[in-house]
């Protein structure tokens, strides 16, 4: 595949329009963005050179760190290579002298990075279903010991938000919370903290495009974590972990992926400062979130198998209060954000086919047509879950969405679903 400029990318010398990318705000392609990458080289170098504990923290880290404190409201921010690392490290730092009955509870449908890390740890790992939180609450009871409850901002496969207002109120009732785990190990007393994963959500939802934290009902200051990454809607790379300044002292201390990895190249934290800049003050969130509107409204005109998700007002009651103070809150039962999941199933008469092969056939049909939807699968959504995933962008087009929903239509006709 080679790179993608106004929705438009080539694979294998077809070219065809990307509805693949996390790249939700064109910012990879920013002109501003690769002007400040181009100047942090030529000022920085290519490289940090060494380890942030060493000597490659320097003053690119230092302001993009000081920006990530003064979005979220946070004492302390610490970069990471990727998000991928920083879920490793969280977890892996946490629970690193954890006792069997410390407990990672967290939504099913968490990322890879962070269940990897929470099965390798002595802790037990408690999986409540997804946005369930009476299953959430029956989980808690279980775990007896320090215990990390982590949810997702916008979820990556289905598009939808983590009930995070009311997982900080479970939580916060829960226990007493701490800075940091490890500082009362000694008296084995009993601590939560709450982490959120909001890769999907910086840079697109909320009132300042800062992720779920960012919505009416969230109280940034109830969550101990904030994670994303500059991976996605930032365009460049790289992640932050926003949190107390004790819990971040004792990362820099203890989190091997900090410890132990080479630092952000000054110029990626540079580029990443100005996309963050640009994704705050520019009209492209406006544009993406009128293009997953367009989207939307053809899609369900067309019988379109758009996910339902479960619906936010009947499940939140402080959705239901913040709305009595006029407060925007999604609550509609399809995604509102830039990730619009299609759960295409076989029709009777399509001679038996499972529903994994229809969505890999569909989307080959779709890029036969010159439009490249992915078919996700098995183990990355649950069996008979298999399906095509949209993301949009702000650089997609009016006509690009229609050309989209056309294609979707025709590959229906074509293989019967
Ligand atoms: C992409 C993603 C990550 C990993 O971030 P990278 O910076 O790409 O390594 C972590 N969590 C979630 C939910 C993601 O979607």
């Amino acid at each position: 595949m080679s790179h993608s400029h106004n929705g438009v990318t080539s694979i294998d010398g077809q070219p065809c329009l990307n509805f693949a990318s996390n790249d939700y705000l064109g910012l990879s392609q920013n002109q501003e963005v690769l002007q400040s990458y181009v100047e942090g080289l030529a000022q920085y170098g290519a490289g940090a050179g060494a380890s942030s504990v060493v000597s490659g923290y320097i003053k690119p880290h230092y302001e993009l760190e000081n920006l990530i404190c003064e979005l979220f409201n946070k004492p302390a921010a610490l970069l990471f290579s990727s998000g991928f690392a920083a879920n490793q490290a969280i977890v892996a730092a946490l629970f690193a002298n954890g006792h069997n009955d410390d407990a990672i509870v967290c939504d099913k449908l968490m990322h890879a990075s962070f269940i990897d890390s929470a099965l390798a740890q002595k802790a037990k790992l408690l999986r409540f279903k997804h946005n369930d939180l009476n299953h959430l609450s029956s989980k808690l009871k279980l775990a007896s010991g320090n215990t990390l409850v982590a949810t997702e901002g916008v979820f990556s496969m289905d598009g939808d938000m983590g009930e995070l207002a009311a997982i900080a109120k479970l939580a916060t009732v829960r226990a007493p919370k701490l800075d940091s785990f490890t500082t009362q190990k000694s008296v084995h007393s009993v601590h939560t903290m709450l982490m959120v994963d909001d890769a999907h959500g910086f840079g697109v939802v909320g009132k300042n495009g800062l992720g779920v934290c960012d919505l009416d009902e969230v109280e940034p200051n109830d969550i101990d974590v904030i994670m994303a990454t500059f991976g996605k809607a930032i365009g460049t790379a790289g992640a932050f972990v926003a949190c107390s300044e004790a819990l971040a002292d004792y990362f820099v201390n203890f989190a091997k992926h900090y410890i132990y990895s080479t630092a952000v190249g000054p110029a990626q934290a540079l580029a990443s400062i100005k996309s963050i800049q640009i994704m705050q003050q520019s009209h492209l969130r406006e544009r993406l979130h009128e293009n997953i509107a367009h989207f939307r409204t053809l899609a369900l005109e067309h019988d379109l198998p758009l996910l339902r998700h479960k619906r936010r007002d009947a499940n939140t009651a402080t959705a239901a209060g913040a709305q009595a103070l006029g407060a925007t809150i999604n609550t509609s039962e399809y995604s509102s954000s830039a990730i619009q999941p299609i759960l295409i199933r076989p029709q009777n008469d399509s001679g038996g086919i499972s529903q994994e092969n229809l969505c890999v056939r569909a989307s080959k049909a779709l890029m036969a047509l010159g439009i490249f939807v992915p078919a996700i699968r098995t183990p990355t959504v649950p069996k008979g879950m298999e399906r095509l995933r949209v993301t949009l962008s702000a650089v997609h087009t009016k006509k690009d969405i229609e050309a989209l929903i056309d294609a979707l239509c025709i590959s229906r006709t074509q293989l019967g679903w």
